[in-house]
């Protein structure tokens, strides 16, 4: 969805009834990259509307997307700010200078994994909400098949599954590159990799979203799909017959992110934005998106639906190392020259 600036100008212009300066007219703009759920990014941008009558124009891509968007662009920026997404991106754009040094007023108020981030990234981003990697399964099609409930990475990569899983493309989705680097800190590179290509034969197709892997299971199109436990709670909380699995051998998990995007032409309103998300007010609009991950902000409430990160084996997932641009890039490049053009 995407408002083209011209159209939002003249639109507000023409709402104020006055022949405003370009400069005022900018004053009354914010361009919003987004990387969570179209249905989160809506609200979000209507309430951040309302409250401060900033003209917002949003467009949602996924997390790996917006990084190269804004890289692309960095020339000419014409994003302001980027909100949600997972962290290594926001930490690598950090790293490369992409994103602007801004130290929130509301930093006290967030939890210490949120601070972390911003302490990482020398305050060019900071944490916005957690949720750990897993995935879910489709009951009535496992049943159907006869195949037992998958409960580990390793029940993934069964003959019994081939053409059975789905996740993202790890160039795009901040939540496939995730599980990439989750994998090779529990397995090792070198078995993560076996691993990541056994799963290739098992996958029936790599999604450019994240998340879409846990529609395809909730209607049954895939029987599994591998996402961030919330993006799978979504969709049982709405009554898909699916079950949520954090894998047994342990998980990693990610640190949603926001950052300014340098050289923003709104920079005063990109500010705005960034210090009303971290407030609980706008963190609780996840819920009425169906959103249930852990908000960063200490007095927001986390919603009872999200998965309990204290009941999770989660692993040490080591921020600096895989945000930082040359190992994601190693990385990816290793995943598509080793696992992505593998033939099926
Ligand atoms: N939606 C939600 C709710 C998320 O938590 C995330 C990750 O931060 C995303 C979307 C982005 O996912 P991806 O970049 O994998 O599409």
């Amino acid at each position: 969805m995407k408002t083209s600036k011209f159209k939002s100008l003249a639109l507000a212009v023409m709402a104020a009834g006055s022949f405003a300066s370009p400069a005022a007219q900018a004053a009354d703009e914010l361009v919003v990259y987004c990387n969570v759920q179209e249905e989160w990014c809506r609200p979000m941008v209507a309430a951040f509307e309302k409250a401060t009558g900033i003209k917002v124009s949003m467009t949602r891509k996924s997390s790996g997307e917006t990084y190269a968007q804004i890289k692309a662009e960095s020339a000419n920026p014409r994003g302001d700010i980027w909100w949600g997404g997972t962290g290594d991106p926001h930490l690598q754009a950090a790293e490369e200078g992409l994103t602007e040094t801004y130290r929130s007023p509301k930093l006290a108020d967030l939890q210490p994994w949120a601070v972390r981030q911003a302490e990482a990234s020398k305050y060019r981003t900071v944490g916005i909400y957690a949720g750990a990697l897993g995935f879910s399964f489709n009951t009535p099609e496992l049943a159907k098949r006869k195949l037992p409930e998958p409960k580990c990475w390793a029940d993934l990569i069964k003959p019994e599954f081939k053409g059975e899983v789905q996740v993202a493309n790890p160039n795009s989705s901040g939540t496939s590159y995730t599980m990439l680097a989750t994998l090779v800190q529990i397995m090792g590179e070198d078995k993560a990799f076996d691993y990541l290509k056994a799963l290739h034969r098992n996958i029936n197709q790599y999604t450019k979203s994240g998340a879409a892997p846990a529609r395809a299971a909730a209607t049954g199109e895939s029987i599994v799909g591998i996402t961030f436990l919330h993006d799978a709670v979504t969709n049982a909380v709405a009554g898909a017959p699916v079950k949520v699995v954090a894998p047994c051998e342990g998980t990693g998990y990610e640190i949603g992110s926001m950052s300014i995007i340098k050289g923003a032409k709104n920079l005063e309103n990109a500010k705005k934005w960034y210090d009303w998300a971290l407030t609980p007010e706008a963190q609780a609009i996840a819920v009425v998106a169906h959103s249930y991950q852990v908000p960063s902000n200490k007095n927001a409430q986390t919603p009872p639906q999200a998965p309990k990160l204290s009941d999770i084996k989660l692993i040490d997932y080591n921020f600096a190392k895989y945000g930082a641009s040359a190992e994601r890039t190693r990385l990816l490049t290793k995943w598509d020259k080793d696992v992505g053009a593998l033939p099926k």
